[in-house]
């Protein structure tokens, strides 16, 4: 992982690169503002998150500077960009009023997340398995 980004939990098991993940563990993140490659604009408060389902309201963008954020999933055997859930996770997560599921799920309190001590943290869940798509991945990178 990039220097910028902090695994804060779920942490490898010792000795062990990858992380072992559960539908309901949540991963928690903390960017670090001054790491980034590209500095921030002046003046940017944080980031905005996609709306995903535990994302519980939209914030108030006025005035702000935010940058966008997002989490793209690649196959780690087939660097294969995955996009959606599967159908059988589509099924088992049901089409709510917020719509289809999101392969990852954000939980915040709002789709903005303020800077904080130089850090920003993002917590999300997964809801799709990469061997859910059958393409021969067993991992995500
Ligand atoms: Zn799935």
């Amino acid at each position: 992982m990039p220097d910028w980004i902090v695994l804060i939990k779920p942490l490898p098991l010792a000795g062990e690169t990858v992380i072992r993940l559960r539908r309901e563990t949540l991963v928690v993140l903390d960017i670090i503002f001054e790491l980034l490659p590209n500095q921030p604009p002046l003046g940017c408060s944080g980031i905005k998150i996609p709306a995903t389902r535990s994302v519980e309201d939209y914030g108030d963008l006025t005035g702000k500077t935010l940058l966008g954020f997002c989490i793209r999933l690649y196959g780690a055997t087939t660097s294969q960009l995955y996009e959606a859930v599967c159908a059988t996770c589509e099924k088992r997560e049901g089409i709510l009023r917020k719509g289809p599921a999101s392969l990852i799920d954000f939980h915040a309190q709002h789709d903005i997340i303020e800077l904080s001590d130089g850090k920003i943290r993002v917590e999300f869940k997964f809801s799709c398995y990469p061997k859910c798509h059958q393409a021969g991945d067993n991992g995500y990178l």
